[in-house]
C-alpha cells in the first residue's frame, strides 16, 4: 500500500499535515510523524476538494470549436451528428485522452460521460488515473442496431476498476421513445444503475414534447416512472414550480451547465428557486463543442454570474457553488468523496498560494471562484495516487499528438463529403 504525507499545508483556515495511505485519507491534522513513501512539503500551497464534473461528452472535445452560433436543434442535426457518425475507435479515444488530460489539468477527478464506443472510454479512463461514471447510450434515431448492442452490453459488463462506474444514458425525450425508457428505467433498477439523461434543455424539446405526448418533458419521463434518486437529469432549465417540487420530491439530481445553456442560447436555469426548493444540484461543463472547454472552475464562475445576473447579487454563493462543482457532484454518482476528511477518498488539488491570482488571500474560497485559473493548481490527487504532479502529466505530448492526427483525419473525411 503507497502512503503520502502532506506536511504544513493550508487546509480548514490553518497549516495541518495529511496522510493519505492507499486511496483513502487515514489522518488530519497537526504534527504527524508518520513514515510514509513520499513526503510532500506543502508550506505556501492549500489542499482542497477537487472538481466531480457530473455532465459531460468526453470525447467531443476532438469537435471543439467546429460548430458555432447556432441553436442546439440545428448545431446537433446539421453539424455535430453528422461529424460524430464519421468518428471511428480510434478517433474516439484520442479525444477521450485529450478531454481527460484538459479535466486533469483544470482539477477534474471524476466525469459523468454520455457517448459512443463505452469500451474505449474505459480504456481511457483506467491507463489515465481519473474517476469515470461512463453512460451506454442510446439514441434510437442511430438505428435499432445501436439501441440493440447497448442492451446486450448492459447484460454482460466488463469488469473494471473501482474508478469507473457504468451508468446508462438515454439521450433526451426526442431520442429516445417511451418503450425504450421504460425498458431501460427496469434494468437501471435491477441491476442498481444511474440513469443520466438531458431533460427540458430547450423550449422547442418541451412544446414538441407537448405535442407528441400532451405532457411536457418532466412530466412525461415522471409517467414513464424514470424520475428517482438514481436519475440525473442535465440542463433542466424549461421547468415550471410544479416541476420542480416534483424533481425534489422524486430525488432527482439536477445538472447545471451554464456555458453550454448560455451558447447555445437554451434559457437561464433557475438556480434561485431551485436553492429555495432545496432541489439536488450539481455542476457539469456538457461537452466541449458547446462550452468550448472542460474547465469546471470556469464553470462555477459563470454559474455564479449568471445566477446575480438574473436573480442579484445575493444568490448563489460562493461556498454553494464551490459544493455543487465538488461534493454534490461526487454524491450525485454515490462516491464517497468531494471533501477533504478522514476516511473519504483520497481526492484532492494543491493549490500554490503565490500564484499571482491567488494574492492576496483573504478568502481562498473566493479567489478560487472568482479569480484563480488552472494555472494555480500544483497538482492533482486522485484515489491516492497523483495525477498531475508540479503541473506535469505523463505522457501529454503524446496525448495531444494524437489528437491533432485524429481531428486532421475527422476534417478530411468531412471534407470529402
Ligand atoms: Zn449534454
Amino acid at each position: 500500500m503507497k502512503s503520502i504525507l502532506i506536511k504544513n499545508i493550508l487546509l480548514d483556515h490553518k497549516p495541518q499535515d495529511v496522510l493519505i495511505e492507499g486511496n483513502r485519507f487515514t489522518r488530519i491534522g497537526e504534527n504527524i510523524d508518520s513514515p510514509a513513501d513520499l513526503l510532500i512539503d506543502g508550506r505556501d500551497k492549500a489542499l482542497i476538494p477537487p472538481f466531480y464534473n457530473a455532465h459531460t461528452h468526453a470525447a467531443m472535445s476532438l469537435l471543439r470549436g467546429c460548430a458555432e452560433d447556432m441553436p442546439l436543434t440545428e448545431w446537433l442535426q446539421d453539424k455535430i451528428w453528422p461529424l460524430e457518425a464519421k468518428m471511428q475507435a480510434e478517433d474516439l479515444y484520442a479525444g477521450a485522452r485529450l478531454a481527460i488530460l484538459e479535466m486533469i489539468k483544470s482539477g477534474t477527478v471524476f466525469f459523468s460521460d454520455m457517448y459512443f464506443n463505452v469500451p474505449v472510454t474505459i480504456r481511457a479512463v483506467e491507463e489515465m488515473g481519473i474517476r469515470a461514471a461512463i453512460g451506454v447510450t442510446f439514441l434510437e434515431s442511430n438505428g435499432s442496431k445501436y439501441v440493440e448492442r447497448g442492451l446486450r452490453f448492459l447484460e454482460n459488463l466488463p469488469e473494471t476498476s473501482s474508478r469507473v462506474q457504468i451508468t446508462i444514458t438515454p439521450h433526451a425525450v426526442y431520442t429516445v421513445s417511451a418503450d425504450l425508457f421504460k425498458r431501460l428505467a427496469a434494468i437501471a433498477r435491477e441491476r442498481s444503475l444511474i440513469i443520466h439523461t438531458h431533460l427540458a434543455e430547450t423550449r422547442q424539446e418541451v412544446q414538441d414534447c407537448i405535442a407528441a405526448h400532451d405532457m411536457s418533458p418532466v412530466r412525461w419521463l415522471d409517467h414513464l416512472g424514470l424520475l428517482g434518486p438514481d436519475t440525473v437529469a442535465a440542463h433542466v432549465i424549461h421547468a415550471d414550480d410544479y416541476e420542480l417540487d416534483l424533481l425534489r420530491d422524486r430525488g432527482v439530481w439536477l445538472v447545471h451547465n451554464p456555458c453550454s445553456n448560455m451558447k447555445l442560447g437554451s434559457g437561464v436555469f433557475r438556480s434561485a428557486e431551485i436553492i429555495e426548493k432545496k432541489l439536488n444540484i450539481a455542476l457539469g461543463t456538457d461537452g466541449c463543442s458547446s462550452n468550448n472547454n472542460l474547465d469546471m472552475r470556469e464553470e462555477m464562475k459563470i454559474a455564479a454570474l449568471l445566477a446575480k445576473v438574473h436573480y442579484g447579487s445575493e444568490v448563489l454563493k460562493v461556498d454553494e457553488v464551490f459544493r455543487w462543482a465538488t461534493l454534490n457532484g461526487a454524491r450525485a454518482y454515490g462516491l464517497d468523496a468531494g471533501e477533504i476528511a478522514q476516511g473519504k477518498l483520497a481526492d484532492a488539488l494543491i493549490i500554490n498560494l503565490n500564484d499571482v491570482r491567488m494574492l492576496p488571500c483573504y478568502d481562498l474560497l473566493s479567489n478560487w471562484v472568482y479569480s484563480a485559473d488552472s494555472s494555480c493548481i500544483d497538482s492533482v490527487i486522485c484515489d491516492g495516487k497523483f495525477l498531475m504532479q508540479g503541473g506535469k502529466v505523463p505522457g501529454e505530448e503524446l496525448i495531444k499528438e494524437a489528437a491533432k492526427k485524429a481531428a486532421s483525419r475527422l476534417a478530411t473525411k468531412n471534407n470529402q463529403n
